[in-house]
């Protein structure tokens, strides 16, 4: 099994200081993140791309966080798929292999109500992403909060309508403050195996967190242990490949002391 450490990178102005900050730091993957928007020209992303290819960077992108596919304004879920559809075009340019979502919060509809107007959305993004060839696939990552979709089973069941289209984004820390630490590293692997069996890549993201509330610190100064991930990870062995994503606050600087750990341990 292949570990990759990446760390989430903001797409702003010091982007390109700091892709090339993580090829000296031995970082390979990149997860840009257009947290507030799409607001990239076509020369910033074409020198993006430039950057990415001369460092030989492996890149994902995370999609902004006002995406609400569940929300009860029409706009505001046509809005959604509009800007998905946009991260998976910028994908192709700068060669992202997925993009990770944060789908919404259920609001008023409910998790089933909102499981199927979630559904309906995906079933149009996956016609375009066919009707386009994009190769790019989509990554819908498990939320810490009650009122967010993306429980493990949400996650899950959605990747599982959409095969080979949709895959999990595992947030170590999103999963163990919704399950208060009571959900075992090792199900989540077994339950991704078995309801998905033909995911042959792993793609997560890992910081510590403030007890049980998802307020990023600094990794090792709190919860949950990057160990016990690694652990988890080792002993299952259910995939080739797995992307760990930190984003711990102090960004390269703790994606430096996850892969020291990755090394120790293997
Ligand atoms: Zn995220």
């Amino acid at each position: 099994m292949n570990i990759i450490i990446g760390v989430s990178v903001p797409v702003d102005r010091e982007v390109l200081r700091r892709l090339r900050l993580l090829r000296c730091l031995g970082l390979s993957w990149a997860e840009l993140g257009f947290f507030r928007g799409l607001n990239i020209s076509s020369s910033t992303l074409s020198t993006l791309r430039e950057v990415i290819h001369k460092f030989g960077l492996e890149c994902s992108i995370h999609c902004p966080y006002f995406i609400n596919f569940c929300s009860e304004r029409l706009n505001v879920r046509e809005r959604s798929l509009e800007i998905v559809l946009q991260c998976l075009e910028i994908c192709e340019v700068l060669n992202c292999e997925l993009a990770v979502v944060h789908v919404g919060y259920y609001g008023p509809y409910g998790p089933s109500r909102c499981f199927e107007i979630v559904r309906n959305y995906f079933s149009k993004i996956i016609n375009h992403v066919n009707e386009r060839g994009i190769r790019a696939k989509i990554a819908i990552e498990t939320m810490a909060k009650d009122s967010q979709f993306g429980t493990l089973d949400e996650v899950i069941k959605l990747c599982n309508e959409f095969t080979n289209y949709v895959v999990p984004c595992i947030d170590w820390a999103h999963i163990y403050v919704r399950y208060r630490g009571n959900l075992p590293f090792r199900e989540v692997l077994h339950k991704i195996r078995e309801s998905l069996p033909w995911l042959d890549f792993l793609h997560c993201h890992y910081t510590s967190v403030n007890d049980f509330e998802d307020y990023h610190v600094p990794v090792g100064k709190g919860p949950p242990d990057f160990k016990e991930v690694i652990d988890a990870l080792k002993e299952c062995n259910y995939f080739k490949r797995v992307i760990i994503v930190c984003e711990s606050p102090l960004l390269e600087r703790d994606a430096v002391k996850l892969l020291k750990i990755v090394r120790e341990l293997s």
